[in-house]
């Protein structure tokens, strides 16, 4: 500062923060020592020439606002030993500071505008931690989203808390929802996991000091349930004061406990299928043995030169029927084989619906038995649909065929509806024995029969409901026991 300093001159000389005053013009009239220690100026002559409202660190908005405001704040980076003309040519790699500055206007007695004064700080070692900070921040927040980790600070007694982005995505909500008390949170929660937090809370009012490690189900938006992991504490007891405040850890672990329920059962679906491959095994050796002792056994007896001609038929029958059973389980077991592999041909065609029904009925009167009557129902006089027919013709004849097995007095009656949504429904009905109603959801799965010593093998049900996936058809079975069963597929037509 210039020699004739008043006391007050010296005061602001011995200032810990960096002054420098301008006149009227924002020309520079004197620097005190702190400013020059702040800018790395040798003496006052660096910041000669320098004019407030002509440097290029200021914006044009500032230079406004300190001409007409009585005070106005601002900041900027500075490279310290360098005048402010050299600013913008300072190689890169020098020190940077970051200055904080109030600009006031300075009057003299009479009210009239003096100059201003710039009163510098410097900033950087804040600035550098607050950028520290939010760099932490951002970490975390990422490793947070990334893990799904959610975290709450919450006062039990006054309901005032604070919680992350990520908790209240784990608690399906969004970050703006309106907060309106920790009831919200645990309502989200499955009524059957909320003891868990309320035990929680209880125990920590009592003083109890508990510490709560759950798995909780949460509701989803869609009406499905999330899962996740709560860790909560005590972390300040001062009921006194009104404060117990509590802090948790949500987890979104709804990806994990999905899988493990995926792997669980597949593991059972593994199992299972080991069994009934083991079932299979053991059920197709007899299902081919018996057959084949017949054909065998009958075969060599028919062969004897004494035997009579009468029993000789009935043996040839015999034979015969134990041909077909073997014939139409080995076709079974290949397209079961055929469908796995996913290699059954579908070809399309358009089908005589009527025709087909009568062919079916015909090929079952052989084997029905004796007494039972077959009948045929044809909707129209007329009808043609396009899909395969070789398939459907086996389903309505798998149909068929266990109608005629499970049904010894009565009818069959072998027919077609058309339904109001479009739709050809082709049926088996029957007056046999029936499907007890717990069985009849499961009974078109693979070897499955309500009599495991019935003949068969219970794959011609898997068959059908396949063959009517492939067809992009619909298949059940709507039966009574003692009363009869009647199967159905359906197929959309167009009219
Ligand atoms: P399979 O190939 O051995 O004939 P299916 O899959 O066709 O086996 O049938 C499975 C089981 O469904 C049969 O063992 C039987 O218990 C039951 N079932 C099928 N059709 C009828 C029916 N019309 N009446 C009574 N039970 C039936």
């Amino acid at each position: 500062m210039s020699k004739e300093k008043t006391n007050s001159n010296s005061v602001l000389e011995n200032l810990p923060i960096g002054l420098i005053f301008f006149d009227k013009e924002g020309n520079t009239t004197d620097i005190n020592a702190k400013a020059l220690e702040l800018f790395g100026f040798s003496d006052i002559s660096m910041l000669s020439g320098f004019n407030l409202f002509a440097s290029p660190l200021l914006c044009d908005n500032t230079k406004i606002a300190v001409k007409t405001l009585p005070y106005y704040d601002s900041f900027f980076n500075y490279h310290p030993g360098f005048s402010p003309s050299q600013q913008s040519e300072v190689p890169p790699g020098n020190r940077t500071i970051r200055i904080d500055v109030r600009y006031s206007k300075m009057f003299d007695n009479e009210g009239n505008l003096k100059g201003y004064l710039g009163a510098y700080i410097d900033r950087t070692p804040e600035a550098v931690n607050n950028e520290k900070i939010r760099d932490l921040d951002e970490i975390i927040s990422m490793t947070a989203e990334v893990a799904q980790i959610g975290y709450a600070r919450i006062n039990i007694l006054t309901d005032v808390g604070f919680a992350t982005r990520q908790w209240y995505a784990n608690n399906g909500m969004g970050y703006n929802d309106q907060y309106n008390g920790l009831e919200m949170f645990t309502n989200c929660i499955h009524p059957d996991d909320r003891h868990f937090i309320t035990d929680f809370r209880e125990a920590a009012k009592r003083g109890e000091n508990p510490k709560l490690q759950a798995l909780v189900r949460v509701n989803r938006r869609d009406g499905k349930w999330n899962y996740q992991k709560v860790f909560s504490v005590v972390t300040n007891f001062d009921p006194k004061h009104n404060l117990i405040e509590v802090s948790a850890i949500t987890q979104n672990v709804t990806e994990q406990i999905e899988l493990e329920h995926d792997l669980i059962e597949q593991k059972e679906k593994a199992e299972s299928a080991d069994k009934l491959k083991t079932a299979f095994l053991a059920n197709m050796s007899h299902e081919i043995r018996t057959p084949l002792n017949s054909i065998i056994g009958f075969s060599r007896m028919m062969c004897q030169e004494d035997m009579p001609k009468e029993e000789r038929r009935d043996m040839a029958r015999i034979v015969e029927k134990n041909n077909e059973m073997l014939l139409q389980l080995i076709s079974d077991i290949l397209d079961l084989a055929k469908l796995e592999a996913g290699s059954m041909e579908f070809i399309f065609d358009d089908v005589d619906v009527n025709r087909l029904c009568m062919d079916v009925s015909c090929s079952i009167m052989l084997k029905a038995n004796e007494g039972v009557k077959i009948r045929t129902a044809c909707a129209r006089p007329r009808c043609f649909i396009h899909t395969d027919p070789k398939r459907i013709e086996q389903v309505l004849a798998n149909f068929a065929s266990n109608a005629a097995k499970f049904t010894d007095k009565g009818h069959i009656e072998i027919g077609y509806k058309i339904t109001d949504d479009n739709s050809i429904r082709f049926y088996v009905e029957d007056t046999g024995i029936g499907i007890p109603k717990d069985m009849q959801s499961t009974i078109f799965e693979r070897f499955t029969k309500v009599n495991a010593f019935s003949q068969g093998a219970g794959i011609g049900l898997d068959i059908c409901q396949a063959i009517m996936e492939h067809l992009g058809g619909k298949i059940g079975v709507d039966s009574k026991v003692g009363k009869g069963s009647t199967f159905w597929f359906e197929l959309e037509i167009e009219c």
